[in-house]
C-alpha cells in the first residue's frame, strides 16, 4: 500500500518537474527573443507621501506579453531570466528605460523626486555592473541622486560569493540611493543595516496585507518603522490597498506608501497623467522643455 502510494506520488512529482522544466525552457526562448526585439515594457507605480498626498517617486516594474504565452508575470520571467543569465541584458534595458522615463517626466515639468528600479543579485554581481551603471547615467544624463536601486535582502546576503558591503558601497559612492526591498521576509542579519549604505527600507506587502486585523503585523510594522527612524533610514510601506491601512501606517510614523490604494502600476502615459493630477506641473520647466 505504502509502496504503491509513494510510487504514484513520485510519478506525479516527476511529471510536474518535467512540466516545469518545459515551461521554463519555453519562457527562456521566448524571453530571449522578446529582449532582442524590444518587446518588453515598463509600468510605473507611484510612491506617495501620504501626509501631503504628493507623489514623491515611482517604482519601475517590467511587463511582458508574449504572442503565444500571453501575459507572463514578472515573478515568473524574472526568475527564469535570473537562472539563465538573461537578467543581465534585461536588467540593463530596464535601467536605461527607467532613467529615460524619469527624464521625460522632468522635461515636461513634472515634479518627481526619484525613480526606483529593481536589481537582481546576479545582475549586480557582474564584473562590469558599475561601468554599465555609469554609462547609463551618462547616456541618459541622469542625476544619480534621483535613481534608487531596490535590492532584496534574502538572496543577495545569502550568497557566499558576494560581499554586499562592497557592492552596495560602490553603488552608493556613485551617488545612487539604495532600498532594501521586501524587508522583513528575508533572514539577513539586522547588523547589515548599520554596515550598509541603505537609504530606504521597503516593508514587504505581507506585513501590510492584514494590518487592520493582525495585531502582530501592527507590532512588527511599528517596530520596523521606529528602528529605521533611529538609524536614519527612510521607510516605504508596500502593498497598502485600503484607507485604513494607510491611516494606520501614517499613525505609526511612516508617510511613504506604495499600493493599490493609490494606484496600480500603469503605463508611462497614464503615470504622466496621474503625476500631473496629483502634483501639478512646473510651468516654467514645461514650457522650456
Ligand atoms: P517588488 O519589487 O516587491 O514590486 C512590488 C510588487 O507588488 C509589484 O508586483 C506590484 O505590482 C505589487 N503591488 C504593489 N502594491 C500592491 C498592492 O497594494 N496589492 C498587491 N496585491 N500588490 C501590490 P509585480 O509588478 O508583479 O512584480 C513582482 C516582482 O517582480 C517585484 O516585486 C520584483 O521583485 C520583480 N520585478 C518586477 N520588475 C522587475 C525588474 O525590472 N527587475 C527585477 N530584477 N525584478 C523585477
Ligand atoms: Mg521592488
Ligand atoms: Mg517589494
Ligand atoms: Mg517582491
Amino acid at each position: 500500500q505504502a509502496k504503491a502510494e509513494s510510487g504514484t506520488s513520485y510519478r506525479f512529482f516527476a511529471t510536474r518537474m518535467n512540466e516545469q522544466t518545459a515551461r521554463a525552457g519555453l519562457v527562456e526562448a521566448s524571453l530571449r527573443r522578446a529582449i532582442e526585439n524590444d518587446e518588453l515594457h515598463l509600468n510605473y507605480q507611484p510612491i506617495v507621501d501620504y501626509a501631503s498626498n504628493k507623489v514623491v517617486g515611482c517604482e519601475a516594474l517590467a511587463r511582458w506579453t508574449d504572442n503565444k504565452l500571453g501575459v507572463v508575470p514578472p515573478t515568473e520571467f524574472i526568475q527564469v531570466a535570473e537562472e539563465c543569465g538573461l537578467i543581465v541584458p534585461l536588467g540593463e534595458w530596464v535601467l536605461r528605460e527607467a532613467c529615460t522615463f524619469f527624464q521625460s517626466c522632468n522635461r515636461n515639468g513634472m515634479k518627481l523626486e526619484s525613480i526606483s528600479v529593481n536589481i537582481s543579485p546576479r545582475q549586480c554581481r557582474e564584473e562590469d555592473f558599475l561601468t554599465r551603471l555609469r554609462d547609463i547615467l551618462h547616456d541618459t544624463d541622469m542625476d544619480p541622486a534621483h535613481l534608487c536601486l531596490e535590492i532584496t535582502e534574502s538572496v543577495m546576503f545569502d550568497d557566499q560569493r558576494t560581499n554586499p558591503v562592497e557592492i552596495l558601497t560602490a553603488i552608493s559612492s556613485l551617488g545612487i540611493r539604495i532600498s532594501l526591498d521586501d524587508f522583513g521576509t528575508g533572514y539577513s542579519s539586522l547588523s547589515y543595516l548599520k554596515r550598509l549604505p541603505i537609504d530606504t527600507l521597503k516593508v514587504d506587502r505581507a506585513f501590510v496585507m492584514d494590518l487592520e486585523q493582525d495585531q502582530d503585523d501592527q507590532a512588527l510594522v511599528q517596530a520596523i518603522i521606529s528602528m529605521a527612524r533611529s538609524l536614519g533610514i527612510n521607510v516605504v510601506c508596500e502593498g497598502a490597498e485600503t484607507l485604513e491601512q494607510c491611516d494606520l501606517i501614517l499613525s505609526f510614523g511612516c508617510q511613504l506608501i506604495q499600493g493599490y490604494h493609490f494606484a496600480r502600476p500603469m503605463a508611462g502615459v497614464d503615470f504622466h497623467g496621474y503625476l500631473v493630477n496629483m502634483n501639478g506641473t512646473d510651468q516654467v520647466a514645461a514650457e522650456a522643455g
